[in-house]
Formats: C-alpha cells, structure tokens, sequence
C-alpha cells in the first residue's frame, strides 16, 4: 500500500485544538498516525512531503451545496433554460472548481437534477471524475399547487387541501433515483419573494407524510424553514438539516438544543451577504426593499448565531454559493462571516467546517479530523488559516489537496522527496 508521510507542519486537526507541530503519515486512503512535536513517525518506504512550516487541516466540507446552480469562479452561468446533458457537464465542472478550492467534500441542499447528481456522485466516488465526496439530494420541493400559475410562488398551505399522495410519492421516486436526503421547501423566502419568509406551504399532514416515507427508504430530511412555526414543525417530524432558521422564537430555540445531537443548523449567510454586499442589482429590485429585508436579516443573524451557537447546535458554514454573484469556489468565504458576523473564533469556524463537516455527511467516525484510521483528505496551507482564515479562499495558498489519499493537487516537486529504501 502507498505510503506518504508529510513533514513538518502545523496540524489543525479538526477537533478545535489548538494546533500543533507535527507529522502524518498516510497510508493508502487513511491516516496511519500523527505524531506531535519532535516525535518522529517510522515511514520507512514512504514518499516525504515536506511542508516547509505550512499548516495541514482536514479537507472542507461544503454543507450547503447546489451544484447545480452552475456559476463558478472560472465561468459564471447566467439564467437560460438549457438541456439536461449541459447542465450535468456544467455541474461536473462546478464539482471540480469546488475541490480546486479546498472542499473535499459536499452536502448538497438540493440539485438541478436528481439523477444527474447521483450519477455525478458515483463517479466521483468511483474514482472517474474530479470532485468532492457527495451527499446527493432531491431537487428542493415546493409545495405549489398543480394549478399555481408560474409567478404565483409560495402559495400558503391554507389556500390549498392538503396532498399527502404527492408528498409520498415525491419521497418514493427520489428514493428510486438514490438521491440520500430530501429537501422540503417548507416556507417562502423574501430574497425570492419579498414577504414571503414566514409563509409556511407545507400542511402537517403531509410533513408527517414525508417523514415516514424517508424513513422507510433510509433519506435523511432537509428544509429550508425560515419562521418558528415552520422550524418546530420540521423539528417534530425528525428533519436532519435546517437550512436558513432565521426566526425561531423561545419554544423553537429549546426544541433546537434538546436536539442539538441528531440536527445540523446552516444559517445560509453567503448569499445575505453577497446580496447586500456583491450585488449592484439586488438593491434595484423591489426599489431598495427586498435589499432592506436582506440587511435587516444580516443583522438579525448576528444576534441569533452566538445564542445558537452557545446553545451547543451545530451551526455549519454554508452560504447557497453557485450564482454569478456568488460562484462556486468562493464557498470559503462563509468561514470568515461565521468570524466576522458570529463571533465564532477562526478554530471554531474551521472546526465546523471539518468535524461538524464530516458528521454532517454521515461519516464523522471517520471523515472531519486528522486521526488515525480517519480518511486522508488533507489540505497543506501555505500560511495560518488559524490567524486570518480568510486565505482559504485564494486557491493559490493550497499547496496540496489531497483526497481519499490520492493527490488533487500535488505538492510542490520541490516539496517532495523520494521513498527511503525499504
Ligand atoms: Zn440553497
């Protein structure tokens, strides 16, 4: 089996500790051991790394993926219908761009196309193309009516009866296309729709319905919930992943941390941010009012996420990237708001974006932190993401992006040394 040993570096390795000078020797797909401080590994055989004083962390995790979305750094996609065949090849490439940057894994929150996506996810698994371990989802599931006219978007679940057949038979061939999770949109959204956030479109019965369909199949559950009815709702039947939960009020925050093992929270800042922030046009619509609701929210977020957070939820970075304003390799720049707006320190950012990261995919007894017997998806870092994390998003400062043991990216030739003889 392939030996790699990488050399003198700092290791973060995931857990929120601080890190420390060391070495780590990979051995086919996982790490074989980590050594801390002048210890030295025996690596007799292995090819050396030496990483030169740059800091080796756990590959990203993306928790908040649209691949499908199809915007990346290197090519923005802007809005046309197009076909089936290029939107998989645009969502091939966006997978690549995302690993280019330093995400070795991603937790999709909804795609284009199902199969597309499950295809896409084999692949990569199997070795064929380029692209970060996924977690494939169903596309995102409104709950408008058969007869909703086109622009009539987030319609109330109480001007409609209840439609518990279409839900089920939603999961079931979701469930056939092997997708992993499903994803409800369960309230309206204001930067889609102004003042529509709170509109709940989903009945009981039919959230009920969804749950014990996904149960059956073995699909985690995802929302997208913005107000407290809808948060306690999805939290009652047993959803996974929150995306958004921007409103909860006291009971919702206390249905959160009772749950606070089984439940992952993505407050979904990038694209706030970018809307206010990156976006000439965004304050053009709705004459400057959906741009106030967006600041108004930004701000909201800035309060809730330290009481989230102190509340020992597990909030993840991941920020809806894959628009024009906000493309595909950028994804990092979520790290630096969870610092900047959350008050989280720039371990406890890159913490939840490894170790909450790997759990949030289902692995976390082997995926998210640099220990033995955990997969080798590794990232060198030329410089300290510890001292200013906003260098994740320069894919220049990765010298070496590894995945699964196997080089994305290799280190610099002059970096490398070869095995010592056996
Ligand atoms: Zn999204």
């Amino acid at each position: 089996m392939p030996r790699t040993l990488i050399t003198n570096v700092s290791i973060f390795d995931g857990s929120g500790a601080l890190p420390f000078p060391g070495e780590v020797l990979i051995e086919g797909n996982r790490v074989k051991a980590v050594a801390n401080g002048g210890e030295r590994l025996a690596a007799v055989g292995a090819a050396v790394v030496d990483g030169e004083g740059g800091t080796l962390i756990p590959g990203l995790v993306e928790s908040h993926a649209h691949l499908g979305f199809g915007s990346a750094v290197d090519r923005v996609v802007r809005g046309r219908v197009r076909s089936a065949a290029e939107m998989l090849l645009i969502t091939a490439h966006t997978a690549k761009v995302m690993l280019d940057h330093g995400f070795t894994s991603a937790y999709s929150a909804g795609a284009h196309d199902a199969s597309a996506e499950t295809a896409l996810r084999d692949e990569i698994a199997a070795g064929w193309l380029p692209g970060p371990r996924l977690r494939a989802c169903s596309f995102e599931r409104e709950a408008a009516p058969a007869t909703a006219s086109p622009g009539r978007r987030y319609v109330s679940f109480e001007q409609r009866s209840p439609d518990v057949g279409s839900v089920r038979a939603f999961v079931n061939e979701m469930a056939r296309i092997g997708v992993d999770s499903v994803k409800f949109v369960v309230t309206g959204d204001n930067s889609i729709v102004p003042n529509t956030s709170l509109v709940l479109l989903y009945h009981d019965d039919e959230l009920a319905a969804a749950a014990a369909a996904a149960r059956e199949a073995g699909l985690w559950l995802n929302a997208h919930a913005h107000s407290a009815e809808a948060i306690k709702l999805v939290l009652k039947h047993g959803f996974r992943v929150i995306y958004h939960c921007t409103w909860p009020d006291e009971e919702a925050l206390d249905m959160l941390e009772a749950r606070k093992h089984e439940i992952f929270v993505a407050p979904t800042v990038g694209l706030n941010w970018t809307n206010i922030h990156a976006d000439p046009d965004y304050a053009k619509r709705d004459n400057g009012g959906a741009l106030r609701e967006q600041i108004a929210k930004l701000d909201h977020l800035g309060e809730l996420l330290p009481v989230l957070h102190k509340r020992g939820i597990r909030l993840l970075p991941g920020g809806d990237y894959g628009f024009p304003t906000n493309p595909i390799g950028r994804n990092a720049h979520d790290l630096e708001l969870f610092v900047k707006l959350f008050g989280f320190t720039p371990a406890e950012t890159l913490s939840a974006a490894t170790k909450l990261g790997g759990e949030i995919m289902g692995m976390g007894d082997e995926l998210g932190l640099i220990r033995p017997g955990y997969l080798a998806d590794l990232l060198l870092i030329d410089g300290d993401p510890l001292h200013d994390v906003a260098l994740l998003q320069n894919a220049e400062r990765y010298l070496m992006i590894m995945k699964d043991g196997k080089y994305h990216k290799a280190p610099p030739r002059h970096r490398q040394r070869s095995a010592e003889p056996a």
